[in-house]
């Protein structure tokens, strides 16, 4: 930006013009990848994982695959990394904050478990694993479920 001066008056124009087009140009091939890299998703990266912040109490969704991203940028320079099933809240900002959170089958909301061993939904009480029962995860997307792992520890694509 700094190279664009004031009393350049036509040139500057000419040189916005061409950053412009470069801009619109590198937009629409974003949009294009990203309808063919959001087909290319197995079904299982497609997830969409509920999250709530603990700093700021903000509750966003995120794929499966942005989480594995977020987890594999953190990795250390061997590749190693450590799992996890939190995520970065997009709101405050905080690194790892965002809670893992499960959907309930019985009144469909999510909510955040106080425990793994007995998840139970902070609206309705009912136990996940309960709400669970007898509920056809074919039907539709399964949700990840507590202690399973959404990311493939220990080894790194390509
Ligand atoms: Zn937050
Ligand atoms: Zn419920």
């Amino acid at each position: 930006m700094s190279t664009i001066s004031g009393d350049a008056g036509s040139k500057s124009k000419t040189i916005f013009a061409a950053v412009l087009i470069i801009i619109i140009i590198a937009a629409v091939s974003f949009a294009v990848w990203y309808v063919f890299f959001r087909d290319e998703l197995s079904a299982r990266e497609r997830i969409l994982i509920h999250f709530k912040c603990k700093k700021c109490g903000h509750e966003f969704q995120m794929l499966n695959k942005e989480l594995n991203d977020q987890i594999l940028k953190a990795a250390d320079p061997d590749g190693n990394y450590e799992y996890r099933q939190n995520a970065h809240c997009p709101e405050c900002g905080a690194q790892w904050s965002g809670e893992l959170m499960l959907e309930c089958k019985k009144c469909g909301k999510h909510f955040v478990p106080k425990s793994e061993e007995n998840p139970v939904c902070s609206f309705c009480g009912t136990n996940f694993f309960e709400s669970m029962r007898g509920y056809d995860p074919e039907s539709e997307n399964e949700g990840p479920q507590p202690g399973e792992n959404v990311g493939r520890p220990g080894r790194r694509p390509r």
